[in-house]
């Protein structure tokens, strides 16, 4: 066994299905009266019907929240919370909601309830990550962790089956990294194993047959353990190759961690006996690595980087990026062998484990 600190993250959770009908006795126990709703354009409608059954008519809703959490953005809902004297924040939908209520609650101090409707997993994390003068900055603060997080299956069942897959497949991510990451320990471990095992049964089964109630379910459920997994454990390769990517040429978020997480476990094996037989146990097989790949492939993920925007010949460009900004993983990073997973990546081949 190797030593280890383990430190978790204030929460108090709510998971079930119905259970936004539990908000207003939420907002009542952390004080909020007159709470400023949050959303995005595309969400609106949904978040401005739930506001309204909480306080008629006059409730507050700023719904411009945007991928990235751009600061001009925060900057606007900011005066409108202060203009409007509203007491507390609830942000309902994904990371890009959820970094908006965020940012509100790191500078205002306001209580914050959070009600996610992906598997992204950002309100179990610490972390705030805001754009402004096109370059992303990246936070770890305590402040932006929400008061409460109301976990309601209703709400995710309108998500679309391939954002659901796309969005589960960078929970599981979290959680795969979460086994080796140097800030790995005994609990999160548990949680990650449980999460893999929760979420690779349920994507399949949500891409056959989207209005699957039990496999949504479990899917959120797995979606919240892999933040745990996120905001305790931290990240090692992966992450950092799908921030290197999405950065250097704008890929989408969900999508670059499904076509990399094979390919960055793959590069790993070989370092990390132990978390191979966890993964074993939880995704049933004998190659997690293919496994992951397989069940990209079952949910109708994009195959390989050249499909969702990475440009021709920028392989070594990447390596290069990697190389020049080392980061602590299991294994030490080859230029070798993370050319063949880039590489490979790209190409959207399946992943080889055996070298
Ligand atoms: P998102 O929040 O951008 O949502 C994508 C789209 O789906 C939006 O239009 C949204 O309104 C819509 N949507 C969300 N839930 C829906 C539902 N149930 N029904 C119908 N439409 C729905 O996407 P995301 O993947 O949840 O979040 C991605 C962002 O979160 C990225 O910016 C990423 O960096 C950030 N993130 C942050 C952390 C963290 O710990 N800070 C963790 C994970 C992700």
């Amino acid at each position: 066994m190797q030593d280890f600190v383990y430190k978790s993250n204030r929460s108090h959770v709510i998971f079930g299905t119905g259970t936004i009908a539990q908000l207003g006795a939420e907002l009542h126990r952390l004080g909020s009266k007159k709470p400023l709703f949050l959303s995005t354009p595309q969400q609106s409608e949904q978040v401005a019907g739930m506001a309204a059954a909480f306080g008629g008519e006059n409730t507050l809703l700023f719904d411009k929240a945007r991928m990235h959490t751009p600061s001009d953005i925060t900057d606007e809902a900011e005066k409108i919370l202060r203009e409007s004297g509203a007491d507390g924040l609830v942000a309902i939908g994904g990371g890009s909601t959820i970094g908006l209520g965020k940012a509100l609650a790191l500078r205002s101090g306001l209580p914050q309830l959070v009600v996610p409707t992906t598997y992204a997993g950002s309100e179990m994390t610490p972390i705030l990550g805001e754009t402004a003068n096109g370059e992303k900055r990246t936070i770890n603060d305590e402040r932006v962790l929400p008061n409460a997080v109301i976990y309601d299956v209703d709400l995710t069942m309108s998500l679309p089956a391939k954002m659901a897959g796309l969005s589960g497949m960078n929970a599981i991510a979290h959680a795969v990294e979460a086994l080796y990451a140097r800030e790995a320990n005994p609990v999160t471990s548990l949680f990650a194993v449980e999460a893999i095992g929760s979420l690779a049964r349920a994507l399949p089964d949500i891409a056959a047959d989207p209005s699957d109630r039990e496999a949504r379910g479990n899917a959120l459920y797995g979606a919240w353990l892999s933040g745990i997994c996120l905001g305790v454990a931290g990240m090692a390769l992966h992450h950092k190759l799908c921030h290197t990517l999405g950065g250097m040429f704008d890929l989408p978020h969900a999508e670059t961690h499904t076509i990399v997480l094979p390919h960055a476990l793959a590069y790993n094996s070989v370092a990390i006996p132990g978390t191979m037989d966890k993964l074993r146990l939880a995704l049933q097989t004998d190659d997690p690595a293919l496994e992951l790949y397989k069940i990209g492939k079952s949910i109708g993920a994009p195959q390989g980087l050249k499909s969702i925007g990475m440009p021709a010949e920028n392989v070594e460009r990447v390596v290069q990026a990697a190389l020049a900004r080392p980061y602590w993983n299991p294994r030490p990073l080859e230029k070798a062998g993370l050319t063949e997973l880039v590489g490979n990546a790209y190409e959207g081949a399946p992943p080889r484990s055996d070298r």
